[in-house]
């Protein structure tokens, strides 16, 4: 298997022990024969499997009593090939033995939590993450008895201070939104590993082009399929990734709760796939490009990017990461208009949400997530109203700086 050529961070010290993703993302868990002699694999749209004569479902039911993994399907919630395939594809990609897609990066989120906490378990969790992870967490677990504790982002020292006798689980987002603050993985894992608590990464910022928190000794791995591993910004899903018996309840968890994807929407991600390793070198690249024309313009006052110096986690960054990513936080000299000024001076950018697509995203973080969060609390996260979160896509970066520098000149 080749070595992919990824734009490497100048800074890099250690080598992360994986190769070949690209490869990997294009044929891992993949069959080579399918029906037909198709080179594309089959849409497999059935939502229920026949069997050929009551002999025939009482072998498979026999064998399902013994084999943790029945050769052939029953019915959809409990499994689809098409779905599957990705499935083993996105778990050889972190470099772990189980993934299970889910309905969206949510599902992801609230199944793992809802099936590894209990009543009087307390979770630790960190700032500066995606709005509705901190809401559920907040709103629904407290109302089952499970307490949580939240740390401020990258903040190994506080995770460790506050582990107590009924902490079960950590949960951490790296790099985060919007701030890209990066969590030592190796740390974490020493740390929780220490104190018996699992540890769970989202990891969507990253992808596992980027980072494999699994080489790290974290236990799960979580992304919202919806950004960059399906890319193109027209579906939704998630996935959570783990090693050994950890993902077995959480599989379990599948054919109760629900949360499954559907075929059809299984082979767009799988598709989507088949240029990660493209998409994610043109996205570093363009990222560390953008951050640094926008860090030297004098009407721009900070820029938070995990590839920039200046960045407070740089260095861990440079420890874990193979590449920095496509999202960049800054702020405009001015206020929250002059802001808004810049941005419909744009062209290429859409004004939305969400990241990770091959189109370039932008918008005012108060304007969008925290709009109807009390203008207080928002400060006190650091989201002020002439902060801007650019999501950069796959266009040449050149036209993006150019079109970044004529918005400039209009504020
Ligand atoms: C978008 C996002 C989610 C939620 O994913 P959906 O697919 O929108 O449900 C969770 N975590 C992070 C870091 C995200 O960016």
């Amino acid at each position: 298997m080749s070595h992919t050529t990824l734009s490497e961070p100048p800074c890099r010290t250690t080598a992360p022990p994986w190769r070949g993703t690209s490869t990997l993302a294009l044929h891992a868990g993949a069959s080579r024969h399918h029906p037909y002699h198709s080179l594309t694999p089959p849409i497999i749209q059935t939502a229920t499997y026949t069997f050929t004569d009551t002999a025939d479902l009482v072998a498979f039911m026999e064998e399902r009593m013994f084999m943790s993994k029945p050769l052939r399907q029953e019915y959809g919630r409990y499994g689809n090939p098409t779905v599957q395939a990705v499935e083993a594809r996105l778990a050889a990609l972190e470099g772990g033995d189980e993934a299970i897609l889910v309905s969206s990066g949510m599902a992801a989120v609230t199944t793992t939590l809802l099936i590894l906490l209990s009543a009087g378990d307390h979770l630790i969790m960190t700032g500066d993450c995606y709005h509705r992870t901190r809401t559920f967490v907040q709103r629904v677990l407290r109302r089952f008895g499970i307490a949580c504790t939240v740390v401020p982002p990258g903040d190994l020292d506080a995770i460790a201070a506050h582990i107590g006798p009924r902490t079960r689980l950590i949960l951490s987002e790296t790099p985060t939104n919007p701030f890209l603050r990066c969590l030592d993985l190796e740390g974490l894992a020493a740390i929780a590993r220490r104190h018996g608590v699992r540890t769970v990464i989202d990891s969507t910022f990253a992808t596992p082009l980027n980072q494999r928190p699994l080489d790290f000794g974290i236990d799960l791995v979580i992304h919202s399929v919806t950004k960059y591993l399906a890319g193109h910004n027209d579906l939704m899903a998630g996935v959570i990734i783990g090693r050994g018996d950890l993902t077995v309840p959480l599989r379990e968890s599948q054919s109760m709760f629900g949360a499954v994807v559907d075929p059809t929407t299984a082979f767009a991600i799988g598709r989507g796939l088949q240029t990660l390793g493209l998409r994610i070198e043109r996205q570093n690249a363009n990222g560390l490009a953008i951050a640094r024309y926008l860090e030297g313009h004098p009407k721009v006052r900070r820029v938070w990017y995990p590839g920039l110096p200046s960045h407070p986690d740089h260095a861990v960054a440079c420890r874990q990461m193979r590449g920095f990513g496509g999202v960049i936080s800054f702020e405009i000299e001015g206020d929250g208009e002059a802001a808004a000024r810049f941005i419909d001076a744009l062209h290429l950018p859409h004004i939305a949400p969400s990241l990770g697509g091959v189109d370039s995203l932008i918008e005012q973080p108060a304007l969008m997530s925290y709009y109807d969060t009390d203008p207080e609390v928002r400060l006190s996260l650091g989201i002020r109203d002439e902060l801007i979160r650019f999501a950069v896509g796959i266009e040449d970066s050149e036209d993006l700086i150019a079109d970044l520098e004529q918005a400039l000149a209009r504020v």
